[in-house]
């Protein structure tokens, strides 16, 4: 009988256990506390960016998740499974193509405002010059005709004058033209810009099936920041957020791209995925930290996280 009850205990308390388990796995443990993983893989060198840099910004991309925990959600290792690659295709160069277009342009309207610039100085001196040429030629007139030495001088003057107004009349013709073809320019720039703007570009892909982070195309390194993060997101389990504010919006929309946060739908989608709130089973994280830092390849130690 009472071997009986004692093995009925038993077996509730296992019961009890592995309920209380499962509850505490699906619902309280913190799935995100041991950091993912991750290093830079290939970077195409046409992106104009080092292997090096890729990995400082990734570095600031998965700090950025961190704003809400003490952990690191995401750390360096160069034996990591996740990998970052940097693919260069059609994308990057229609981008590159228009950056080059945008500085071509900048460039060129800087030389025709140098120009515009001369063109000015050289009009209003010519102006003052003809102006008092005009009245010194009236005022010998009205004296009745000017003096052989002063006449030679004036009719100098004259020739020069007018080969300053040849020069001008020409300098304008140039201006106008490289004004119009800076308009020209400037007009299917524009074309291609509103083209674009309607076309959806796959920027960034985090890849579950090979664990790998692939990005195609970014305008700058806040931009690449950005994607990284929204793919860091993805490689922790999380899915897209509605808000276009959100890093996890599928669409790089209304992010602060300069000082990327999360908002607090991103830090939703992130509780709901790792639970970071619940860490109050002090023995199984320890057992878990220990277990993981006898891992070869992890880098943070086992004193540093108490
Ligand atoms: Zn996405």
């Amino acid at each position: 009988m009472m071997k009986k009850f004692i093995t009925c205990l038993i077996f509730l308390i296992m019961l009890f256990g592995a309920i209380f388990g499962l509850y505490y796995y699906l619902f309280l443990y913190n799935n995100c506390h041991v950091p993912i993983k991750y290093s830079v893989d290939n970077v195409d060198s046409r992106f104009k960016i080092t292997k090096n840099e890729v990995a400082e910004i990734t570095l600031m991309a998965g700090t950025n998740w961190n704003a809400r925990t003490s952990d690191n959600l995401f750390v360096y290792d160069e034996n990591s499974n996740l990998k970052i690659n940097l693919v260069y295709d059609r994308r990057q160069e229609e981008v590159d193509k228009m950056n080059n277009d945008v500085k071509t342009l900048t460039n060129s309207r800087t030389t025709i405002d140098n120009f515009a610039q001369e063109y000015d100085a050289l009009l209003t001196s010519y102006v003052q010059d003809l102006s008092a040429y005009n009245q010194e030629v009236d005022d010998w007139s009205s004296k009745g005709g000017a003096p052989p030495d002063v006449y030679a001088r004036l009719q100098k003057e004259k020739a020069d004058i007018e080969s300053r107004r040849v020069i001008l009349i020409d300098m304008a013709r140039t201006l106008n033209l490289q004004t119009q073809t800076f308009n020209n320019n400037l007009d299917s720039l524009k074309n291609e810009v509103d083209k674009r703007k309607n076309i959806i570009v796959t920027q960034g892909l985090y890849d579950s099936t090979s664990n790998s982070i692939t990005i195609y195309t970014f305008g700058n390194e806040d931009e690449l920041k950005l994607v990284l993060m929204h793919e860091l997101g993805h490689s922790l389990g999380l899915g897209h957020a509605q808000n276009m504010t959100s890093i996890m919006f599928e669409l790089l929309d209304q992010q602060d791209l300069k000082n990327p946060t999360l908002t607090s739908e991103d830090i939703a989608l992130l509780q709901n995925q790792c639970h970071l709130n619940y860490r109050s089973f002090p023995i199984l994280d320890r057992l878990i930290k220990r277990f993981e830092f006898d891992t070869p390849s992890h880098h943070y130690s086992f004193s540093q996280n108490q």
